[in-house]
């Protein structure tokens, strides 16, 4: 899935049980869990449209940039007003496509990262059909974004 997804599942992970031991696996967990379910993303629109290494890179920017939007709408989130549980959260669930991008740049796989590599490749599902792959996605950040802002 795109960023946005797994940033704000990991966000609300961390939102409902704020204790780094317990949502840190949880949003780690969430990820391929989410990348289970079949999906358009990046990666998918990169191979459809041989994105070059730079529209990667920018299409990556957009994704985080709207992520880290999100999660400050979502929550409310301000400088002088913020959660770091919900930031740290976000993070450990983009984490695997993160660990990903490694792959990506040094044009090697790190030896160290195969096991995760591995159980990413396992969980992973895409489709190149784009409204099918997207719905999902939109429907799971819209369930995120009522659910944090219920009461
Ligand atoms: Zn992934």
């Amino acid at each position: 899935m795109v960023s946005i997804a797994h940033a704000t599942t990991g966000a609300f992970i961390a939102a409902v049980l704020p204790y780094p031991w317990v949502y840190i696996p949880l949003s780690l967990a969430s990820h391929f869990a989410l990348d289970f379910v079949r999906h358009y993303d990046i990666g998918v629109a990169a191979k459809i449209y041989h994105y070059s290494k730079t529209e990667m890179i920018a299409w990556e920017a957009v994704d985080l940039l709207v992520s880290v939007l999100m999660i400050a709408l979502i929550w409310q989130q301000t400088f002088t007003n913020y959660n770091p549980h919900l930031w740290i959260g976000a993070f450990f669930g983009i984490l695997p496509d993160i660990l990903e991008t490694s792959d990506y740049f040094f044009h090697q796989p790190l030896k160290i990262l195969q096991p995760i590599y591995h159980l990413h490749d396992v969980f992973h599902h895409s489709t190149r059909q784009f409204w099918w792959g997207v719905i999902p996605q939109i429907i799971l950040v819209s369930t995120i974004a009522l659910a944090a802002n219920w009461s």
